[in-house]
């Protein structure tokens, strides 16, 4: 029913489309945005705009590969690959535009379009990737390789289409296609349902505080945030507190209300879990069994095998042992510091065993007994367009960007902050920031682009523009949005990312930019996270947000020491996600899924210390269900291989901002995008492969 309704819809379109050739109100449809620099005029994009524009982008691309198909010429690189790779222009634009603010800023209507959509564009992704003449055409140039002469980004991009069509189901018979194309369009439709759950079981909790005694312990910055909530809520003179992380963290700090912790941290760590019309069990269990499916029907033993074979780590077995090594040291470290913290505990007087909603608040106070220093004596040093300035003077020193703030610039909500980036005078890029949290933002931080960087078919120089996205302390009434460092370093990685997406110099647009596997992709990320404490950057940024005081070189001092506090928690925290995350994944028969007892055997196997959850239980656990990263979450520590590694490439030249070494990680890593092997690409910056050893040294592991 619903299949030809959107026939009929189609048919519609097309003869609209023949009759008048003038000026769209659909901002999408037109030729151009007439905006500076061609950046979405957000403010003329309304809900109704996307469905006609994604049918009429769908028509275009079905055209373009209609076209290729009618080609009687044999097949080529030209006539084929370079066809395919620039089609579909129009679905891309709308796609980026739709993507980002459904994430960063979302309402009902975009939720409930996100639905339709859903299987829209899963059944349109199929007809593409499985159809017969198209792959016999992309095969053939395949096969036929070597006799064309093609540079290294074409023969990579060849290379990768061809394997996309193979690994989409292009070579199974009739039946398997159809069979494969009801498992996506279920699997598209289940992430977007776990991704809504999530967002309304974040929103719908609230800790409503109405005595003031149990403010006990909070900063004055927390205090007023949730007074601010409370009166946004209609509930003056009370104090609300949400699980959105940033709220949530300072009060597992320092409230001395462990009733009160515990109550926040059980309603963060059940998301998903409590047997609602929001629970995402029955969704995920759908989820693991339907990707065991997909990856049979395709001949992989599991879903790991199959998303593994095109990452560096290359299989399940290589991650597993590679994440049991770091388990294996950071572990032990772990356990020193819950028996630290058990130990204060009984110092004074407490007659209790420390639990997981214990841990921020105990393991601070040994902080500031240890190095006196804590969050609140910092964040005055880190205001954020303070932050921001520093990771722009890094990126300065670094590649020599210049970023000037814009105002002339269309954005889709009041919070986005706009630079244009140029170098040597010359426009390299667009760059939006939105850095609070919100009820319309999902959780996390993210960096994305309403256009990436490439050329066009005619060689033109296409330049991106970029969105970051993070959920940081957000100002009040009194106060400018104060960071935590850990919060600054946030914001130096989604700015790692949005460099890879500014630098990028590729002329293909499907292996511009981040478009590289999920474990190469956190390089260029975190290895922005190291400048982030370097006392020469610190005394740059880091300047008090009243006098413009200056960092003081002692608390410099102790901020490097303590960088390697808690990370035994840290470490393992991660690991036991990125090990669910495998777990589920390496299942090679669907099961009946009991998804608590699943979650529990796989933390006992590995003995998980009951003081300390997985960084996201399997319920909320957005980035292997919604957002690409299954079988992919230790992606993060995978690359973390290579940015300790880089950073050393540095540092070893006695010079942090060393143009030579940053020229040369521009030049074979940045700029490159997805057109080269990755690990060719980290020999060609550094000389040689990497080791494990400045990562466990980094963590302070060994
Ligand atoms: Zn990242």
């Amino acid at each position: 029913m619903k299949k030809k309704l959107i026939i009929v819809f189609l048919t519609a379109i097309v003869m609209t489309a023949c009759i008048k050739k003038e000026k769209s109100d659909n901002p999408f449809l037109n030729d151009s945005y007439n905006t500076p620099f061609e950046v979405p005029p957000f403010e003329l994009i309304k809900a109704s705009h996307y469905m006609p524009a994604y049918l009429k982008a769908i028509e275009e691309d079905n055209n373009d590969v209609r076209a290729i198909i009618n080609n009687t010429d044999d097949p080529t690189f030209e006539n084929t690959i370079k066809v395919l790779e620039y089609s579909g222009a129009l679905l891309t634009k709308v796609s980026r535009v739709f993507g980002s603010l459904n994430s960063a800023n979302t309402n009902d209507t975009l939720q409930q379009l996100n639905k339709e959509l859903s299987p829209i564009l899963s059944k349109h992704r199929d007809d593409i990737s499985l159809n017969d003449t198209l792959f016999r055409k992309v095969k053939s140039v395949y096969d036929n390789r070597y006799k064309f002469s093609l540079t290294d980004e074409e023969k990579k991009v060849l290379e990768d289409t061809y394997k996309s069509f193979v690994r989409s189901g292009a070579g199974l018979s009739a039946e398997d296609k159809n069979k494969l194309r009801k498992i996506n369009e279920e699997l598209s439709l289940l992430s977007v349902q776990f991704g809504q759950n999530l967002l309304a079981e974040t929103n719908d909790f609230k800790l409503v505080i109405d005595n003031k005694e149990d403010l006990s312990g909070l900063p004055e910055g927390a205090i007023a945030q949730a007074a601010q909530t409370a009166k946004s809520l209609k509930m003056d003179g009370k104090w609300v507190f949400t699980i959105q992380y940033p709220i949530m963290e300072p009060f597992l700090k320092y409230s001395d209300k462990r009733e009160l912790r515990q109550k926040l941290f059980t309603a963060y760590f059940m998301k998903g879990d409590n047997d609602n019309d929001r629970d995402t069990k029955t969704i995920i269990a759908r989820i693991v069994n339907l990707r065991v499916e997909r990856s049979k029907l395709l001949g992989y033993k599991s879903y790991a095998d199959f998303v593994l074979e095109r990452n560096m780590a290359k299989t399940p077995e290589k991650v597993k042992e590679f994440l049991a090594e770091v388990w294996a040291a950071a572990t032990p470290v772990a356990e020193a510091e819950a028996a630290a913290q058990q130990d204060l505990i009984n110092r004074e007087g407490g007659k209790f065993k420390l639990e997981p909603w214990d841990w921020w608040y105990y393991s601070d106070k040994i902080k500031k007994e240890k190095y006196n220093l804590d969050d609140e004596i910092t964040r005055p040093y880190f205001k954020i367009e303070n932050v921001m300035e520093g990771m722009f003077y890094v990126a300065k020193q670094l590649y020599g960007l210049e970023f000037t703030k814009r105002t002339d610039i269309p954005k889709y909500h009041p919070d986005v902050n706009t630079f244009e980036v140029k170098r040597n005078g010359q426009h390299i890029g667009i760059l939006m920031i939105d850095n609070y949290p919100r009820q319309s933002k999902r959780n996390g931080a993210w960096c994305g682009a309403f256009r990436g960087q490439s050329r066009d078919i005619k060689g033109k120089m296409i330049t991106p523009v970029v969105t970051m996205v993070t959920n940081s302390t957000p100002p009040t009434s009194d106060k400018p949005s104060l960071l935590t460092s850990g919060e600054a370093e946030t914001l130096f990685h989604e700015f790692g990312h949005a460099l890879h997406q500014l630098l990028s110099n590729t002329t293909y647009p499907g292996v511009s930019g981040t478009s590289v596997p999920r474990d190469f992709v956190e390089l260029p990320s975190q290895i922005m996270e190291h400048w982030v404490l370097e006392p020469e950057v610190l005394k740059i940024y880091a300047k008090h947000y009243q006098t413009g005081e200056v960092i003081p070189a002692d608390i410099v001092v102790k901020l490097d020491k303590a960088s390697k506090f808690n990370t035994g928690f840290v470490t393992v925290e991660y690991l036991a996600a990125s090990l669910l995350d495998m777990e589920y994944h390496s299942l090679t028969e669907p099961v009946e899924l009991d998804i608590r007892k699943f979650e529990k055997t796989a933390m006992d196997k590995y003995g998980l210390i009951p003081e300390i959850k997985p960084r996201y239980r399997s319920t909320y656990f957005n980035h292997i269900w919604a957002s690409g990263y299954a079988a992919g979450y230790y992606a993060y520590m995978w690359s973390e291989i290579l940015d300790a590694d880089a950073f050393q490439a540095f540092k070893e030249t006695g010079n942090i901002f060393n143009k030579e070494v940053a020229a040369r990680f521009e030049k074979e890593i940045l700029s490159k995008g997805g057109t080269r092997d990755p690990l060719e690409m980290y020999k060609a910056f550094r000389g040689k492969e990497p080791g494990i050893d400045a990562l466990l040294i980094n963590r302070g592991l060994k």
